[in-house]
């Protein structure tokens, strides 16, 4: 994890060095699982370090706040100059970066009134999330033994931490039974989504994605990748999907912020389409890596440039 993460982590407003970044045992967040966290990539353009859509995960951090009644001391605009001073800190290279707001040290007790909200910030060097082939080779999935939970249960339109079991399970299996992911069910059996990336399936011009009543996270990339397919000409529907269609879709994939847009090449060990990266999958990773790397213009406003070098100055100091 050392070499993992980079050396500087903002911690409510102040820059913290990595091994000094610590919290209490006793914290609210270590027993319950109280946070909510973001998982934002910055890329190299020819313009320089920008960070993808910024904005877009900040709002689903703020949302996922209030879903999870925590109340954190810093509006949107403070953690937008926060994620990009974070990574300017750190060098200002491509980066991921993980915003996470957490109850802190004060009681015990399930009840968190009184609790602290507190806000970290740190960047980590990731590179291909599913393996260095996986988005040339594609990858092989199983669908879960384990769903995710019902409705009324989890809130999965927010990311917090105590979700993030489900996930584990879904991957942990997946990977101890010689796969690279895993695809959840919801808990009426129609297909939801990958332990940390959400699923598209396409059957001759028409790309399928299940639905936000189908226990997922809306994703950034999923909506990325909903608006390139329609500029594309494609038909995009979100339906809810049985099982099935995986068995006779033409190409899946995942999308997901550390997985981009990842091929899927056999479920359940039955091959997808041709079994090798699909013409659809393959434009819409190309019309995605263009804008990212700038290679295309940023025709929607997805890249956030990090300020110059000479802005880290007083960003440092303006922070509580
Ligand atoms: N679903 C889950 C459960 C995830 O953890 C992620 C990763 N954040 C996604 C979907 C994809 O979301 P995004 O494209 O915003 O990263």
């Amino acid at each position: 994890m050392a070499r993992e993460a980079q050396p500087v982590i903002w911690m409510n407003g102040k820059f913290i060095a990595f091994e000094d970044a610590k919290i209490h045992i006793l914290s609210h967040v270590v027993h319950y699982g109280s946070s909510v966290f973001e998982g934002i990539r910055a890329y190299d353009t020819p313009r320089g370090t920008a960070i993808f859509r910024l904005d877009r995960h900040m709002q689903r951090l703020l949302d996922s706040c209030k879903i999870a009644r925590m109340v954190p001391t810093y509006g949107f605009d403070e953690l937008m100059e926060a994620g990009k001073a974070t990574v300017r800190e750190n060098g200002g290279k491509a980066c991921y970066l993980r915003p996470v707001v957490y109850r802190g040290f004060r009681t015990l007790g399930v009840n968190p009134t009184g609790v602290p909200v507190d806000v970290a910030m740190a960047t980590l060097n990731w590179g291909k999330y599913l393996g260095k082939d996986a988005l040339d080779k594609g990858i092989a999935v199983r669908v879960s033994s384990w769903r995710r939970a019902a409705p009324d249960t989890f809130p999965f339109m927010a990311k917090t931490g105590a979700n993030y079991m489900n996930s584990q399970l879904i991957k942990l299996e997946a990977i101890a039974d010689g796969y690279e992911e895993g695809i959840a069910l919801d808990s009426f059996g129609f297909l939801a989504e990958g332990s940390g990336e959400n699923l598209f399936l396409v059957r001759g011009d028409t790309v399928y994605t299940p639905t936000q009543a189908n226990a997922i996270l809306p994703g950034v990339t999923r909506d990325c990748v909903m608006v390139l397919a329609r500029e594309m000409g494609l038909e995009v529907r979100e339906e809810q999907l049985p099982r099935e269609m995986l068995t006779i879709a033409d190409e899946a994939f995942f999308t997901g912020t550390a997985a981009e847009i990842t091929p899927i090449t056999t479920i359940d060990r039955i091959q997808v389409g041709a079994g090798r990266v699909g013409p659809i999958t393959k434009r819409l990773q190309v019309a995605f890596f263009d804008i990212i790397e700038g290679r295309a213009r940023d025709r929607h406003g997805w890249l956030f440039p990090i300020a110059a070098a000479g802005k880290v100055q007083r960003a440092a100091k303006k922070a509580r």
